[in-house]
């Protein structure tokens, strides 16, 4: 069973982080899903693998009627991204699922329907969740050549995908990023091999450097908050990335 923790609420504007799970075999790369509700309506980020449905299920469950859920947002294509959204359908048939139009033709090889997709341009969109407006920002060849970053401008979070992805050894398993330099080892070697390009990272540190934000939320690893933020755009704006020696 995974962990939820809140880390945001105003009212029933909440984000709820629904991580590790020590019964999760090894093998498996752990992942991070958040739940953002407003209204009585829930938006879930980056749902998961089928392996780790029921885990995510229930821990969500705990927290929220699982039938009140609007929609799925899906940073980008990946098994461990959204190979549950079958799972998620079959039981909750009328659900979306807002997703880059470069992968709205693939994505739907792991379920749905004609109705079920939602396609983000490249420009990104405005996703309203009962009146709440979530704003879909370009991360693009990070890694992903069609991929998407989360903002909510109200509560000052950035749901950042694989952005910002550590990959967490045993003991050091918090839920926020306690002392950077020694956090973003976990991070360095991830960024470099699975970044794509330094001129698309260099476009998304800009972009990002302007928004409002109070904590950035991977979804591998630990969540990055206050001056971390800032702290971490400027390290990855200066990684080289997208080289493989081989
Ligand atoms: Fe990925």
């Amino acid at each position: 069973m995974k962990t939820t923790k809140t880390i945001f609420q105003d009212g029933d504007h909440k984000w709820i982080a629904i991580v590790r799970d020590p019964e999760k075999p090894n093998y498996l790369i752990d992942t991070n899903e958040y739940l953002v509700t407003h209204g009585g309506q829930g938006l879930l980020l980056d749902p998961g693998g089928a392996e780790v449905f029921p885990a995510v299920f229930s821990a969500l469950s705990a927290e929220f009627d699982p039938s009140a859920l609007a929609g799925i947002f899906a940073s980008h294509q990946d098994p461990d991204i959204c190979s549950s959204l079958a799972l998620w359908l079959e039981f909750n048939p009328g659900m979306r699922c807002h997703v880059s139009w470069l992968w709205s033709g693939f994505i739907p090889h792991f379920g749905g329907t004609a109705d079920t997709f939602v396609s983000i341009p490249d420009e990104g969109s405005d996703i309203s969740l009962c009146g709440l407006t979530l704003r879909a920002v370009p991360a693009h060849y990070l890694h992903s050549s069609g991929n998407f970053n989360l903002y909510d401008k109200t509560a000052r979070i950035l749901f950042s995908g694989d952005v910002g992805a550590a990959l967490l050894p045993p003991g050091e398993e918090g839920l926020f990023v306690e002392h950077f330099d020694k956090h973003i080892r976990h991070a360095e070697g991830f960024h470099r091999r699975w970044m794509g390009s330094n001129e698309a990272k260099r476009r998304w540190c800009e972009r990002v450097a302007q928004l409002d934000i109070d904590m950035l939320c991977p979804q591998h690893g630990a969540i990055y908050q206050g001056d971390d933020v800032q702290r971490f755009i400027n390290w990855f704006d200066e990684l080289q990335v997208g080289i493989v020696n081989g």
